[in-house]
């Protein structure tokens, strides 16, 4: 194996025990910490523990959750644990599922945030003389500046194109010589359409190599779709507002899962219904607790998000652990006579077949008190040959009822015809009404 190469080794290098050792002495500082925020105190009185009863990182399972409905009880400044006059940033959350919640930055903060981020594109290979382009929007939303101080920190050089526009955002993928990109899955395939549009090869006419997707599910099928149209790698990046942004874990070059880093955070995954801890391996939901911020330390945060830790040792050298390409949000299951289903096992499917674009929309009724499932999908070139499309419709609503057991009605809809936003792709409209 070659000698990876670090960009934190000091931290990236440490072996499990050197590591746990680090987390549990940045734990106790962190619990330190929350002393002084009013909520944390009431929490830590309620349940009748203090942080000196949290004697090993085991002892983590005695501090009760935070939850997203703590943040926003408490918002905007409930939680914070430094005076306001040491807050120098404030972040929300986009707001995908209801009022948005607030995380405040001190000043070493942001350093610390910029250092995870610079940290995870180094560890794809990236250097300074690339030119990384973030196609995010900026504001509010933490993939915009996240990305951008961390590619800083690297010392790439960074394009703030921000979202939308995608003809100027292939003007500058050219003119610039981008060879860095950072979008969201969807956007990536709408990038390579309008590409194609334009007459642009990106293996020809780009110098596009790499490419970073995040901030909502995806398939390995999608993936390696995008990877196929642009001529890029594509790592996967995962990261939260709540977690300061981009940044939390991530894929290296391998590409065998996202490792966290557990000198920023401490990572359980628990049963979403009885929130006991999962044995490794199993699918539950990600708790996070925050050892190395100031200003809005988090414990044991509850993130929705469902994934598992992957077992076994990562070539790259890294010991830092792995979590398997999140599965959704908890919020995103839909329940269909009685099946659980995530979006994402549909993707999977449809995204195996050649003939289909990258847009898909699930639609839910529940007409005549049955509960029913449409998906639309685009073609990816226009087709008339009707035989053929009622082959394929065939083949595709066979697949999904052997993945989902529920059997959706399938239309092929020709490109264009599904709406698309700038910010994350909105796959499901749950149309059901409630029936008493
Ligand atoms: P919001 O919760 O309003 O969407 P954020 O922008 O903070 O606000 O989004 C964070 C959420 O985005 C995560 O909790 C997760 O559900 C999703 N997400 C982020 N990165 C990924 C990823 N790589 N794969 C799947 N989901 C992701
Ligand atoms: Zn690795």
């Amino acid at each position: 194996m070659a000698a990876t190469s670090f960009f934190h080794p000091q931290y990236e290098a440490l072996g499990r025990s050197e590591l746990e050792a680090l987390q549990m002495e940045r734990l106790r500082e962190t619990l330190r910490q929350c002393m002084n925020s009013p909520f944390y105190r009431k929490r830590f009185e309620d349940s009748r523990i203090s942080p000196q009863d949290i004697r090993s990182l085991d002892d983590i399972v005695k501090i009760p959750f935070t939850t997203k409905q703590d943040l926003r009880e408490h918002y905007p400044f409930g939680l914070c644990t430094v005076p306001l006059s040491e807050v120098v940033r404030l972040h929300s959350s986009s707001g995908t599922t209801g009022t948005p919640t607030v995380i405040l930055h001190t000043k070493r903060d942001l350093e610390q945030w910029a250092d995870a981020v610079a940290r995870c594109l180094y560890m794809v290979g990236l250097r300074p003389g690339d030119v990384f382009q973030n196609t995010s929007g900026y504001g509010m939303f933490t993939g915009g500046l996240g990305f951008q101080y961390g590619a800083e920190r690297l010392g790439l050089l960074t394009v703030p194109a921000a979202a939308g526009n995608t003809k100027r955002q292939i003007k500058f993928i050219t003119d610039f010589g981008t060879t860095a990109i950072h979008a969201i899955p969807s956007y990536a395939g709408r990038l390579y359409e309008v590409m194609e549009e334009m007459g642009i090869d990106p293996r020809r006419d780009t110098k596009l190599k790499t490419l970073v997707i995040g901030a909502e599910p995806h398939s390995e099928e999608q993936r390696r779709r995008i990877e196929e149209m642009l001529g890029v790698k594509a790592y996967n990046s995962f990261g939260m507002s709540e977690m300061c942004g981009p940044g939390v874990a991530f894929e290296c070059l391998e590409q065998n899962g996202l490792h966290i880093w557990e000198d920023y955070y401490i990572v359980e995954i628990v049963d979403p219904v009885t929130l006991e801890p999962v044995p490794d391996g199993e699918v539950g939901e990600l708790v996070l607790t925050t050892i190395n911020r100031e200003a809005m330390p988090l414990l044991r945060y509850r993130t929705r998000d469902l994934t598992r830790i992957l077992s076994g040792e990562c070539p790259c050298g890294r010991h830092h652990k792995r979590l398997d390409r999140m599965k959704g949000r908890s919020d995103d299951m839909m329940i269909l006579k009685g099946v659980n289903i995530f979006p994402i096992q549909i993707e999977t499917i449809l995204m195996q077949f050649p003939e289909l674009g990258n847009e898909y929309l699930i639609t839910l009724t529940n007409k005549d008190a049955n509960d029913r499932m449409t998906v639309e999908v685009e073609l990816r070139e226009f087709s008339d040959d009707y035989p053929k499309l009622q082959a394929l419709t065939k083949e595709i609503t066979r697949q999904l009822k052997d993945e989902i057991l529920v059997t959706p009605e399938v239309r092929l809809v020709p490109k264009g015809s599904i709406p698309t936003g700038e910010g994350k792709a909105v796959r499901v409209k749950d149309l059901r009404k409630t029936l008493i």
